[in-house]
């Protein structure tokens, strides 16, 4: 029996449950990726670092898979017909594929089972990006969990070394078949895209990537819990773009964590937890993606302001975190977790825009932009999600960056203009006067934009605006 692997958003070729269980259950098993022409046109443009770091993720699985013994098949085309047709052609018996949690994926996923099963060929679905599913970590009730404390202290009760236990691909890899067309995969321009700045940003793709970065994170996860609420500093991971297309195994991570214990390691778990937690929401909500997880929320008339839209996009707001985040953002296709909450704390709660208009701007530029994490990262900073909070938790932009950026370290790289504002200025810079404006270098409202709002009158209105719906 023979049997076809389609990898999406899982790019590695070991500990992976899909092509385990087709090498385990078939003599010859064949890889292959889709190009989805969906996907990829309604992308913002035509050079996007995500089909770059894609496309070169999947040269490198190209070659670890051939050095098995098998290779890779890429196609370029409307994927669930380029699957349904790469299957028949191949005579195989079924098609394996990790689960994807995306109502348009799961849409997908369905329809190409219910093609392939006119001619008798299965598809068949594995838990993979997740450690548990939607329906493994539930109520005493039998019902999904609302809210993330009591969703991550059942997830952690539950679980035992064989969650995370590798799957042993390298048992079975004789069973690796080579691509009768030899394989290989195509360049950008094959597929109608542009290079990008990838290289110079400083992310390298794929499991060799994904690996470098663990390796050197794993030095610092000790004092990840102290340190990863400071954007200046290097405390974080920066794992999210090899977890969002499977350079890294879930498992793998998840397990290190649990079983390196300690303070900094139960924090970044529990990081790793949210993920999974938004993975649940998302397929099992049906409100989600498009309608607030809190549906009373659906009825809060949020105001229309392009310009003040295009003044936080453009990070010139006059409120330096928010704009230095916003660049970061723009230069790198990544932003720190605490400065996505100030961001769409300021989009919803200062601008009193809708949280779709942020949701949407970081779907286009986030490198590790995945639709549970985003919609649930938005949702809960405009209180329409799972918060436990209250709905008047509003972030004070100011307090935020002395808190979390001191000495204005991480708002100086980003914005340079303020480069000479001393410490006590460099959050609210327009309380300078003018002739310390002058000693700085930098006129407010002529070098720096004045801020768009003021935060305690936008605190009120916000108040008043939930306060209107709230209860009905
Ligand atoms: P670390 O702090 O090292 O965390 C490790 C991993 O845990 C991350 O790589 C990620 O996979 C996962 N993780 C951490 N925080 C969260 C979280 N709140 N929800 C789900 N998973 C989490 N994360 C994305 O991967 N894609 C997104 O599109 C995304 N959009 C967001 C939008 C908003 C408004 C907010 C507030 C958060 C969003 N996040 C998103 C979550 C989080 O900000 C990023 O995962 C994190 O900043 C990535 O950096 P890191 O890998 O260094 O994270």
């Amino acid at each position: 029996e023979s049997a076809l692997v389609w990898f999406r958003r899982d790019l590695r070729d070991y500990d992976h449950a899909a092509l385990y269980h087709a090498l385990k259950s078939a003599r010859r098993v064949w890889c292959a990726f889709v190009f989805d022409s969906d996907i990829l046109e309604a992308l913002p443009g035509r050079s996007d670092r995500r089909v770059d770091f894609i496309r070169e993720s999947l040269a490198e699985l190209h070659v670890a898979l051939q050095a098995k013994g098998g290779g890779l098949m890429v196609r370029h085309g409307p994927a669930a017909a380029e699957i349904a047709a790469l299957a028949r052609q191949l005579g195989v018996a079924a098609v394996f594929a990790n689960r994807d949690y995306e109502p348009r994926a799961k849409a997908r996923d369905a329809a190409v089972a219910a093609d392939l099963e006119r001619d008798g060929i299965a598809l068949h679905l594995f838990k993979d990006q997740a450690v548990f599913d939607g329906d493994e970590v539930l109520t005493k009730g039998g019902t999904p969990y609302t809210v993330f404390t009591p969703y991550k202290n059942c997830w952690l009760g539950k679980l035992e070394d064989f969650h995370v236990r590798p799957y042993p691909v390298d048992r079975y890899s004789g069973h690796l078949a080579p691509p009768p067309d030899g394989g290989g995969v195509p360049s950008l321009a094959d597929i109608g895209f542009l290079p990008t700045d990838l290289e110079r940003i400083g992310v390298v793709p794929g499991m060799s990537g994904g690996a470098a970065r663990w390796q050197d994170f794993r030095q610092r996860l000790e004092r990840y819990a102290e340190q990863r609420d400071f954007p200046a500093v290097k405390g974080v991971s920066y794992l999210s773009v090899y977890l969002r297309f499977g350079c890294l195994s879930i498992r793998q991570l998840a397990g290190e964590a649990w079983r390196s214990g300690g303070p900094g390691a139960a924090t970044w778990l529990s990081e790793l937890i949210w993920r999974d937690f938004y993975f649940m929401v998302l397929d099992r909500f049906p409100q989600l993606p498009d309608g607030c997880f809190k549906p009373e929320f659906d009825r809060v008339l949020w105001d229309e302001a392009p310009a003040l839209l295009a003044a936080w996009r453009e990070g010139r707001t006059g409120y330096p975190l928010v704009d230095a985040a916003m660049r970061q953002l723009a230069q790198t296709g990544w932003m720190h977790n605490r400065l996505r909450m100030v961001v769409a704390s300021f989009l919803t709660k200062d601008l009193g825009l809708d949280w779709r208009l942020g949701e949407q701007h970081f779907a286009d530029l986030l490198l590790d932009f995945d639709l549970s994490a985003n919609n649930g990262g938005w949702q809960w900073a405009a209180s329409t999600g799972c918060d436990a909070q209250p709905w008047f938790r509003i972030f004070n932009p100011i307090t935020q960056s002395e808190k979390f950026d001191p000495q204005g370290r991480f708002i100086r790289r980003y914005v340079p203009e303020l480069a000479g504002v001393p410490d006590k200025h460099i959050h609210a810079p327009w309380r300078m006067a003018p002739l310390e404006q002058q000693a700085a270098g930098v006129i407010i409202g002529r070098d720096y934009p004045a801020p768009v709002v003021d935060h305690n009158l936008a605190r009120q209105r916000t108040l008043a605006r939930f306060e209107a719906v709230k209860g009905k």
